[in-house]
């Protein structure tokens, strides 16, 4: 085994508060390094609130607070069950952070300049009463396959069915409950990530 080693698990949503199953993870995963590091491995434990995604603005909004507010409110009480737990990590950080805000561009722009990234106009619900479009997350309604009401835009709770959420029955905006959506086409960027199959299936082996 490599004498340096970088070790995390999986990252803990910044959404709620953690469960017993995030903590029989980090406990693994702790006894794992307190092996290396007893073993004279050089090993850095490292793991990260993972702040992005739309179910976090949607709980913000519910809680009256900002994204921000919410996502430290949960980063402090991460932390400390962390700590309760003597999970030892060498850095427990944020994905809301400038260093992953700047790799991120520098990727992208990368990607960009490589011809990489092609720009294309999807239909997405919009709201006209919030004036923002809707994602997936942001729609409820009726599944049309088996008629279970109050769904999400993309998925069914209780049958397992994923959908489009144009095909959603009874569509309503998940924030202000208007059921008057509209159509709207607006700009979405892709990568072509198979222009890098064979880097990428070299780089992973
Ligand atoms: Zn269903
Ligand atoms: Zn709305």
């Amino acid at each position: 085994m490599a004498s340096r080693m970088l070790v995390t698990h999986a990252l803990p949503y910044a959404n709620g508060s953690l469960h017993l199953g995030h903590l029989v993870e980090s406990v693994q995963t702790d006894v794992f390094v307190r092996a290396m590091k007893a073993m004279g491995k050089e090993c850095r434990f490292i793991c990260a609130d993972d702040t992005h995604g739309t179910p976090i603005e949607i709980s913000a909004r519910k809680a009256g607070m900002s994204p921000e507010e919410w996502i430290a409110k949960n980063y402090r009480e991460h932390a400390q069950d962390y700590e309760a737990f003597e999970i030892g990590f060498d850095l427990f950080y944020t994905t809301h952070s400038p260093e992953n805000e700047r790799y991120a561009v520098q990727i992208f722009e990368a990607l960009q300049k490589d011809g990489a990234v092609v720009k294309r106009d999807v239909l997405q619900m919009y709201c006209g009463v919030d004036q923002r479009f809707l994602p997936d997350r942001f729609i409820r309604g009726t599944c049309p396959v088996c008629g279970t009401q109050d769904q999400y835009g993309d998925s069914c709770e209780n049958c397992g069915s994923t959908y489009e959420p144009t095909e959603l029955k009874n569509p309503r905006c998940a924030i202000c409950g208007n059921t008057n959506l509209e159509r709207r086409s607006s700009p979405h960027y892709f990568v072509k990530l198979s222009k890098y199959q064979d880097f990428l299936r070299r780089w992973t082996s």
